[in-house]
């Protein structure tokens, strides 16, 4: 997959999917993933990282801190 020079990275192993990401978020990078992972929960993945601002929103709102961003 292409990867966008402003990246975005969501650990979906470590996600709870809680959903707090992708309540904060405005642009539509992230969507839950239909599989589990392996903890039984769907977790939020990141689709359209084209999309990202870098607002780092998301990373603060995470209670996990599996979201990180590359500037
Ligand atoms: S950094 Fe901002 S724009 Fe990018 S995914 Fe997180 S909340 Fe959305
Ligand atoms: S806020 Fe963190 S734990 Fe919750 S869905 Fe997003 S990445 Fe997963």
């Amino acid at each position: 997959m292409k990867q966008h020079p402003a990246a975005i990275f969501l650990d979906p192993e470590k996600c709870r999917g809680c959903g707090l990401c992708m309540e904060i978020c405005k642009r539509g990078v992230m969507e839950f993933r239909e599989e589990a992972n392996a903890c039984g929960c769907r977790p939020v993945i990141v689709v359209h990282p084209e999309k990202c601002v870098l607002c780092g929103l998301c990373v603060a709102v995470c209670p996990l801190h599996v979201i990180s961003l590359k500037k």
